[in-house]
């Protein structure tokens, strides 16, 4: 299936439902906080704690302390941060049902690594030997196979059962605890798995659509996308004890590991994510080197994860991973500011993490009551933000394929133009070529002082006075004309006056001569060639007789000086077929022009009629 046919449906699908899913989220949230307000117990739920230092005390010995050794707890998510210390929490939990009822207690944070709990109350059932909890043991030797630690008890109406939990952890000191009866506990846990099961629903199906479009596009935007989709998920199903119960149960040693690990995953494909998403080394080459500064930050982070204690670990992890996700929000900031829109886009879906991650914080320190909804804040925070980054590569996808299409829009259409130019440059330059072959042509055939045909010309149209001799039954008449003492003249005034004496002769000439039907040319020096058809031999005689005449009709005048002009003219006439019988004439009519010359100059001979014709 074509890509982005995919990317355009989905694009167009999410963009319609997340208009009406704003509304719905917003709604939720409502929904969700005030549910996590006035959530209803069966119990009533005492917490206090005493930190044991030495790590030695025994239960006697705890059990012996003074009331003031305990510290009061009122909100049921103690959170006590990094201690090497044991700490000792007491649960006194008072049932408010009337009747006996089944209790689960429940310590919901699973990462907790080494938990003995030991029932103090009501007595007799205490006893020396604890119920071991805890991350540290392989999944299936726990009392009850939950992703949290769980405790089952049975309370009689009213009755006050308690706790002593000892708790030695590498994690943060977090003691969370809820106490439901077994109905609340598993209708709790149905929709728990239920959510779950949606959160990697979503999870999956973004996986293997963007996985789908990075394999197509070979786009590296998806694959960090991927990347970071995966790293993410690995860290909040990790924390929220799903992985281990079911992905990794036997390796409690990793199972720790992999907090510092996802977390510096994800922080490593959300820089890469970024850089990609944003084309930062275009937009911003600096900024793209922070980047990879901070990718190359957050690689030691994943190296110190896989072998450091957890203890270090984490505060690597944690400490880069906030300087890391600063810098990234930093840069989309300054991109964002910069008109970099894909930069935008990133700063507004990134908010929804942000969001999920201020919702845990608040049920953490107190601020957000506890909810089964808020206790999902990372899983539906991350799965909506999960869903829209898609949507965003998405639309970010369907508007680069949109500006292709109008790249290729507007460079066909400059082709066109370019091409309808080009075209009409050429017929213009066609169009000139032709008239300058025309003028050539008319050069070629023009005798440029007289402005008379040159004999070339003579010679070309030599096959149509034939063709129209012959349709007219006409006799063709050839005259060769020569001035007189030509080089006496240009002696005697001057090349200039000889010129324009050439000059006036041809016109005066072609002022005798029919201007479609006769062909006069200058046949070189001072020497013309006339050829006309007539009817006879007398009106060639006569013709030859007008030529001479209108040459020396009036002298040349030239720069004040008069000169007098004379021409001898020799005539043959005759019937040709071929060139070869106008060559024969035109031989002809020069041997009379050699006899009007010897006879004296200025005068007309026409030759003697061959006994052919
Ligand atoms: P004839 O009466 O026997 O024809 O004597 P002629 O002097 O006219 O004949 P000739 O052939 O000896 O001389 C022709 C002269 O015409 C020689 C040349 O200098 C001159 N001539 C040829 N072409 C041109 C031209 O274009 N301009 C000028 N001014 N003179 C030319
Ligand atoms: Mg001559
Ligand atoms: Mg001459």
């Amino acid at each position: 299936m074509n890509p982005h046919f995919l990317t355009l449906w989905v694009c167009r699908t999410f963009c319609a439902l997340f208009q009406r899913g704003a509304r719905l989220i917003a709604a939720v949230l409502c929904s969700v906080l005030v549910q996590g307000v006035a959530q209803a117990s069966d119990y009533r739920v005492e917490l206090s704690y005493a930190v044991d230092q030495s790590r030695k005390l025994t239960l006697a010995e705890v059990q012996a302390l003074p009331a003031s050794a305990w510290k009061d707890e009122s909100t049921r998510h103690l959170s006590l941060g990094y201690t090497d210390a044991a700490v000792w929490f007491r649960v006194r939990v008072t049932s408010l049902a009337r009747v006996p009822q089944e209790g689960m207690l429940e310590i919901t944070y699973p990462v907790l690594s080494d938990i003995r709990a030991y029932r103090s109350a009501p007595a007799p059932v205490s006893t020396d030997e604890p119920i071991y909890l805890g991350s540290h043991l392989p999944f299936e030797q726990r009392l009850v196979l939950n992703r949290n630690f769980v405790l089952p008890f049975l309370s009689l109406a009213g009755e006050r059962s308690e706790w002593l939990v000892r708790v030695v952890t590498p994690t943060s000191m977090q003691f969370p605890v809820v106490v439901r009866n077994r109905d609340k506990f598993e209708r709790n846990e149905q929709a728990a798995s239920t959510a779950h099961g949606i959160y990697l629903g979503v999870v999956l199906a973004m996986l293997a659509y963007n996985l789908y479009l990075w394999v197509a596009s070979r786009e590296g935007v998806y694959f960090w996308y991927v990347g970071w989709m995966l790293a993410i998920a690995g860290l909040v199903l990790t924390m929220a004890g799903v992985s281990y119960q079911w992905a990794w149960p036997d390796s409690p040693e990793w199972n720790l590991a992999s907090m510092p690990f996802f977390l510096s995953l994800s922080a490593f494909s959300g820089v890469m994510f970024y850089s990609a998403l944003s084309r930062i080394r275009t937009h911003w080459p600096r900024g793209w080197q922070v980047s990879r500064g901070l990718a190359a930050l957050q690689i030691a982070a994943i190296t110190v994860a896989l072998v450091a204690p957890y203890q270090v670990a984490i505060l690597v992890g944690i400490g880069s991973a906030i300087f890391t996700m600063t810098g990234v929000v930093s840069m989309a900031a300054w991109m964002s500011h910069r008109q970099v829109a894909a930069a935008t886009s990133f700063l507004k879906t990134f908010m929804v993490f942000v969001l999920g991650g201020l919702a845990l914080a608040g049920t953490k320190l107190g601020w957000l009551a506890a909810s089964p909804w808020l206790n999902h804040a990372p899983q539906a925070s991350s799965a909506l933000a999960m869903l829209l980054f898609s949507v965003m590569l998405a639309a970010r996808a369907d508007a680069e394929r949109k500006l292709r299409e109008r790249t290729q829009q507007e460079l066909l259409t400059q082709h066109e133009r370019w091409h309808a130019e080009l075209e009409s440059k050429v017929a213009v330059r066609t169009d000139e070529l032709k008239r300058l072959n025309q003028t050539l042509a008319k050069l070629s055939r023009t005798d440029a002082l007289t402005g008379l045909f040159n004999r070339r010309y003579l010679e070309e149209c030599v096959e149509a006075e034939l063709t129209r001799c012959a349709q007219e039954h006409l006799l063709m008449a050839v005259f060769m004309l020569d001035i007189d003492h030509f080089k006496r003249l240009n002696d005697t005034y001057g090349h200039a006056a000889g010129d324009e004496c050439l000059r006036t002769v041809a016109q005066r000439l072609l002022a005798c001569t029919r201007p479609t039907e006769d062909v006069l040319v200058r046949w070189g020096g001072e020497e013309f060639c006339l050829v006309a058809l007539v009817t006879e031999a007398a009106a060639a005689a006569a013709l030859g007789e007008r030529l001479r005449a209108s040459v020396c009709a009036e002298p040349v005048l030239c720069d004040d000086v008069q000169i007098t002009v004379t021409a001898s003219v020799g005539v043959a006439v005759g019937v040709p077929k071929t060139r070869l019988d106008v060559f024969d004439l035109q031989l002809r009519a020069d041997e009379s022009l050699y006899a009007a010359k010897a006879t004296g100059r200025n005068r007309c001979v026409l030759a003697p009629q061959p006994s052919a014709y």
